[in-house]
């Protein structure tokens, strides 16, 4: 459906360590019904509470095993059973997704009441949802280890009402089947005529789509054709410019490298996280990115939420 919400919840924005006021990272994205949670850092639980978006989690896509981004996941599994979930949970990953759910079970001793899946992904490999896809692409940090692209369907294109009318077609049931893409005969006796979907409907229209790279170096040119046009780059940006040394050799990147890349692909909004906990005030990265990129910049605490709008 072209009219459900979007919405991404920052429930964890931190770097490797927490703080007092940043989680590890955990993103949650909502469509419609469906709730996803991209990484599940240590405390999402708590934060998920905070939020009052409750625990009824899709799936989980974690970007890769490094323990900020998946120790919330034990806690979680435990409440989600504690609560009488019998829902199935997927848990996706980059390569060791299998290792992972396997010693998750063995660990948890206690009763799990639902099923819990592995699947491993790749580089273009893909997930398909309710009206959107999920899309893994390849990052560079040092160990297996995938960013995700959320993209909606494209919509359809918009409805020339006047032009329907000036082809015979009475507004009313007859519109809806031509929208849905249906040849409909109009007119009466001998004018009864064709009218066909095309030549009422504009062209398709792109559905939203949001980019989370996940913790990686600079690598926009190697994603160009996966995650260009974003209407939400979410991007890792651990160091400043003055650590740019330290940012490659840790396979990180800095604010002014995500700025770059929101305008190599063409973002139209770029939201930094995974900040350094040696930044006390990490909107100072903020001034950074915007050397690089002329769109909207956003540093978000945790807790807030986006809603992501349609570009038209
Ligand atoms: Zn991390
Ligand atoms: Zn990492």
């Amino acid at each position: 459906m072209s009219g459900e919400t979007l919405q991404v919840y920052f429930l964890g924005t931190a770097g490797a360590l927490p703080t007092p006021t940043r989680t590890p990272p955990c993103i949650m994205i909502r469509r419609g019904s469906d709730t996803l949670l991209f990484d599940c850092g240590e405390g999402a639980q708590q934060q998920m509470m905070r939020a009052r978006c409750g625990f009824a989690i899709n799936a989980i896509f974690v970007t890769h095993w490094h323990a900020d981004h998946f120790l919330g996941i034990f806690g979680l599994v435990q409440t989600m059973s504690f609560n009488g979930r019998t829902e199935p949970l997927t848990i996706y990953g980059p390569e060791w997704v299998h290792d992972f759910v396997r010693i998750l079970r063995q660990v948890a001793r206690f009763n799990l009441k639902f099923p819990m899946e592995s699947v491993e992904l790749g580089h273009g490999s893909w997930v398909r949802l309710d009206g959107y896809t999920v899309t893994a692409f390849s990052v560079s940090h040092g160990l297996p280890s995938l960013g995700y692209v959320l993209e909606e369907d494209p919509r359809p294109g918009r409805f020339d009402r006047e032009g329907a009318i000036a082809l015979g077609v009475p507004p009313g049931p007859l519109f809806g089947r031509l929208q849905r893409g249906e040849t409909i005969m109009a007119g009466t006796g001998t004018d009864r005529h064709e009218v066909r979907p095309e030549q009422v409907m504009g062209v398709r229209r792109p559905g939203r789509k949001i980019v989370y790279t996940g913790d990686t170096r600079a690598i926009h040119t190697q994603i160009l054709d996966i995650a260009h046009d974003a209407d939400l780059l979410i991007h890792d940006a651990t160091y400043d410019e003055s650590e740019a040394a330290r940012a490659a050799e840790f396979y990180h990147a800095t604010a002014a490298q995500a700025g770059e890349a929101a305008t190599a692909l063409n973002a139209r909004t770029l939201v930094l996280i995974h900040t350094s906990s040696r930044y006390t005030d990490p909107q100072a990265h903020v001034s950074d990115a915007k050397a690089r990129f002329s769109g909207p910049i956003l540093v978000p605490n945790d807790l807030e939420m986006i809603e992501v709008a349609f570009r038209d």
